[in-house]
């Protein structure tokens, strides 16, 4: 989750003719989202809601709150980077603590190891990865992978390997993650679900294959 709401102040305006409602709003809820276009939309969508009640509340015998402007006055998206470390142990214990961390990698570096525990589900953040025993397929920006995970105790299936120099990945714990933003949660598990029967298709392919394989050469003995 790249990007937060930092500090952000609304002005909502009615564009009603006449209508003199003008206010500011602090938004004070945690808004994260992989863009800042998302924290944005997301911030405006609540000071919508709030300048609603308000609006209503004063004007709504005339008419209600439709397609106010709404602008920031204050505040930042904030992009959320990694935890600075003061040594491997506060690392470690940081880590485990916390629902993601970010890591980057230059092309050809390893991100997921065949055997490891998997305990994370990743998320390419920016440039590209792929799977080692299938390369001609991308990883973009926004799919997901490591899809062991989501089963319990289970080691990475095969090794992920950074496309691109600089690309940057997101490791979730999504146990963690169903406390903190079960929407995001929700959105990994159905993009990583989605990988899996991407995975299993091309297996079936195969086996498919094989089997044809194995008749003709029944036939032609
Ligand atoms: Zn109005």
């Amino acid at each position: 989750m790249p990007y937060r709401l930092k500090d952000g102040i609304y002005a909502v305006r009615c564009r009603y003719p006449r209508c003199t409602f003008h206010s500011q709003f602090e938004i004070k809820q945690n808004i994260m989202g992989m863009t800042e276009k998302d924290v944005e939309i997301e911030a405006k969508r609540i000071a919508r809601d709030m300048s609603l009640i308000k609006h209503d509340a004063i004007h709504a015998t005339r008419h209600t709150l439709r397609n106010p402007e709404i602008r920031k006055v204050s505040g930042s998206y904030e992009l959320i980077g990694p935890t600075p470390r003061h040594g491997e142990d506060s690392a470690y214990s940081a880590q485990e603590r916390e629902d993601v961390y970010y890591k980057e990698y230059q092309r050809g570096e390893v991100i997921l190891r065949k055997g490891d525990d998997a305990t994370s589900v990743c998320e390419v953040v920016r440039g590209s990865a792929y799977p080692e025993r299938n390369r001609s397929h991308r990883y973009r920006q926004g799919d997901c992978f490591g899809a062991a995970a989501l089963l319990a105790r289970r080691q990475r299936t095969c090794d992920v390997v950074a496309g691109s120099d600089g690309t940057k990945v997101a490791f979730y714990n999504l146990i963690e993650l169903s406390k903190s933003n079960p929407k995001k949660a929700r959105e990994l598990f159905s993009a990583v679900m989605e990988d899996t029967f991407r995975v299993i298709q091309g297996l079936e392919k195969s086996i498919d294959r094989t089997k044809k394989d194995i008749e003709r050469e029944v036939v032609r003995g």
